[in-house]
């Protein structure tokens, strides 16, 4: 029986608001996980890499984060240095996902192709989700697939879309028990974007919001690149629902969820 193990760690906690009385959802003290899996061999393998305190979009929004929650601090404990981590798993490439890839530039980096083709049809603002310097200068060590794929024994991505167009979640035998690491998958925005007027996302785009939309060459260099990229192709299907994932394994793990903060291990 394969006995994959999956290592919860907090990154840090973030607070995500808009100025003013804009009916934007305040949403705070979001804790962040990235997971690390030790394989059944005994190889690491990282899921999600956090996010960059000084890179939260939306003007209020803050971040926390002790020198403990490093990345390189959290390895420490499991006698690892990020040199060690030779596969990363990105479940998507939002902001609060992707930016510790910096610390991994010599491993390989699996996300969805979707996830790309997504890039090219985002709603207007939605850029401001991602930030293409966190992942973009890595692209020759991406590893793009399309469906669902195992990586090691044990270890399958399942592209679930919903969240992004190429979100992948996790399906990982733990012994006898299988965990789904559901990542984002339980949420959509859609109406995030339209509910901060026109006329307030073009005052945050010149003003404090600069940051954190693209240079305007950007994504037709993410084309171009794409375009003449390799993809790996697994066993593609349907989007999957948030149930249908959770249908495939008895524990369900969220990547914002309070309650693994006081989870060792699963
Ligand atoms: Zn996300």
């Amino acid at each position: 029986m394969i006995k994959n193990t999956i290592y919860p760690l907090l990154t840090g906690f973030f607070t995500v608001a808009f100025k003013g009385d804009l009916k934007f959802p305040k949403v705070e003290n979001i804790p962040s996980f990235i997971f690390l899996i030790i394989t059944d061999s005994g190889e690491p393998v990282l899921v999600d890499t956090g996010f960059d305190l000084n890179h939260i979009p939306a003007p209020d929004s803050i971040g926390k984060r002790e020198p403990h929650q490093e990345i390189p601090a959290l390895l420490k404990k499991f006698d690892l240095t990020p040199s060690d981590i030779k596969k990363v798993v990105q479940t998507h490439l939002h902001w609060d996902h992707a930016a510790g890839l910096k610390y991994f530039p010599h491993a390989d980096i699996y996300i969805q192709a979707a996830e790309f083709e997504g890039l090219f049809h985002l709603l207007r603002y939605e850029e401001t989700s991602f930030c293409p310097e966190h992942w973009f200068h890595l692209r020759d060590k991406f590893i793009l697939i399309n469906g669902d794929y195992e990586i090691m024994p044990g270890i399958t991505l399942l592209r679930t879309g919903g969240h992004t167009s190429g979100h992948q979640a996790l399906k990982i035998q733990c012994g006898e028990k299988t965990a789904i690491l559901l990542g984002d998958s339980p949420f959509t925005y859609e109406w995030l974007w339209t509910l901060v007027p026109e006329s307030l996302w073009e005052i945050y785009k010149t003003g404090r919001g600069r940051n954190f939309f693209w240079q305007e060459e950007k994504l037709s260099e993410i084309k171009s690149w794409f375009e003449k990229a390799e993809i790996i192709h697994g066993r593609d299907h349907d989007d999957y629902s948030v149930e249908d994932i959770k249908r495939m394994g008895e524990i369900h793990i969220f990547s914002h969820d309070p309650s693994l903060i006081n989870t060792k291990s699963i």
